[in-house]
């Protein structure tokens, strides 16, 4: 049974870091707005950002303040606003906080930055469908909205093998945006900035990499809890020499406490995947809860997102496309078993859950039969967990927890 009174979380010390470069990232934003320069991009989050940093805009991604909505446990006040103005609720549950939370003028950025009003007003909102269709209509709405140029690349989804042929179409979306890009930006496309930039990019994902590689020790170092909110300089901050900077500081803490046999979990004893989306609204509960149990969630889809293997700054274009499409999110149902199963081994883990993700259809891989498969390939137990990235209408909290300590038990008795 568990004891959730003695479920404590290890304080990463890089954490104070972090929360200063993401104040400093919003503040440069809200400076530029103010100041009327540089100009500002709304980019998704898997969208061509190295390009629109190398021309010279500033970057904000309307994802990252999705899952700040949902972590401050805002969005439920805000989704309804959004339904009422004909987008469903059964629709990504970050597109309807988000422009509720517009429309209400609140924002989780004024309570965390004094001074911070609103969000920073874009100058071009920029998409890849890479991983839904609800991003290209969520930046569609502020098109709307605030009369301001919409422009992306739409991405084939569930591939198999990336062939030449969807890799040159790719490109070529990519390169048709740098003209309207210039025109906005007042900048001329540069390929050598463009290479430093992918250069950087590089660099982060590289170390955002092994640190999440550090899990592969037993104990693991980070939680998947952790690790959530640790990747935001790669989402929001990756194409800079500031995300290298604190990668290599968060690195070195955790390849101490692996040195040490310092885990996330204290005598940690089980060991799991997360598949799918995480409950942004829950993060702290769900990780005390399963350090409770010894239990350690140390691998995921979702953090893993953010390793671009690909980049290389000597084929930008070409690179940055592979990169982009060779996601697990973007890829069919072959690719996905066979990804899960190779971290299962290489992380030595103990049973997968998948959360079905109410509003994220496309980050729910429980649907199609996907962990029966895997409990016959894999020989190890899976769960899934009823929820939702944001709407916690979704997530029932009693039957989660229920359900997760029966399958706790379940791995015990084995
Ligand atoms: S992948 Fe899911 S959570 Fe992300 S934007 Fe699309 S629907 Fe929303």
């Amino acid at each position: 049974m568990s004891d959730e009174k003695k479920a404590a979380i290890k304080k990463i010390q890089a954490t104070g870091q972090m929360r200063k470069i993401m104040a400093d990232y919003f503040y440069e934003l809200d400076g530029a707005v103010r100041e009327g320069s540089p100009k500002i991009a709304w980019c998704t989050s898997v969208g061509p950002a190295e390009l629109l940093l190398s021309m010279g805009f500033l970057v904000y991604y309307p994802e990252n303040h999705g899952a700040m909505l949902g972590a401050t446990r805002m969005a439920n006040d805000f989704i309804p606003v959004t339904n009422a103005i004909g987008y469903s609720p059964d629709i990504c549950s970050y597109l309807t906080s988000d422009i509720g939370s517009y429309i209400k003028k609140e924002t989780p950025l004024s309570r965390a930055y004094k001074g911070i009003e609103g969000v920073p007003k874009p100058d071009v909102l920029v998409f890849n469908t890479n991983q839904c269709r609800d991003v290209q209509d969520w930046l569609a709405w502020y098109s709307r909205e605030l009369q301001v140029p919409l422009m992306g690349v739409s991405t084939f989804r569930n591939i198999g093998t990336i062939t030449d042929d969807v890799l040159a179409g790719i490109v070529q979306q990519v390169k048709d945006l740098i003209e309207p890009l210039e025109k906005i930006s007042g900048n001329k496309f540069d390929i050598d900035r463009f290479r430093e930039t992918m250069a950087l990019s590089k660099k982060c994902t590289e170390l955002w990499r092994k640190v999440l590689e550090t899990n592969m020790a037993s104990p693991a170092p980070m939680s998947f809890f952790d690790a959530t909110i640790h990747m935001g300089p790669a989402v929001v901050l990756r194409g800079s020499q500031t995300a290298v900077d604190y990668y290599e500081l968060l690195l070195k803490e955790l390849e101490d406490r692996v040195a040490q046999g310092v885990g996330a979990v204290e005598d940690e004893k089980f060991r799991l995947y997360w598949e799918g989306m995480p409950i942004w609204g829950k993060l702290r509960d769900l990780s005390e809860y399963f350090i409770s149990f010894k239990t350690a969630v140390i691998a995921s889809t979702y953090c893993n997102s953010w390793i671009f293997k690909a980049f290389d700054p000597a084929d930008p274009f070409l690179s940055l496309a592979r990169a982009y499409t060779e996601i697990f999110i973007v890829r069919d149902e072959i690719f996905k078993e066979n990804y899960i199963k190779d971290i299962v081994k290489r992380y030595k883990l103990d049973g997968i859950l998948f959360h079905d993700s109410k509003t994220c259809p496309n980050n729910s891989n429980n649907r199609y039969g996907m962990p029966e498969r895997l409990e016959k390939r894999l020989g190890i137990p899976t769960l899934t967990i009823n929820g939702d990235l944001n709407d916690l209408r979704c997530y029932s909290e009693e039957q989660a927890k229920t359900n997760i300590e029966a399958f706790i038990e379940q791995l015990e008795a084995r």
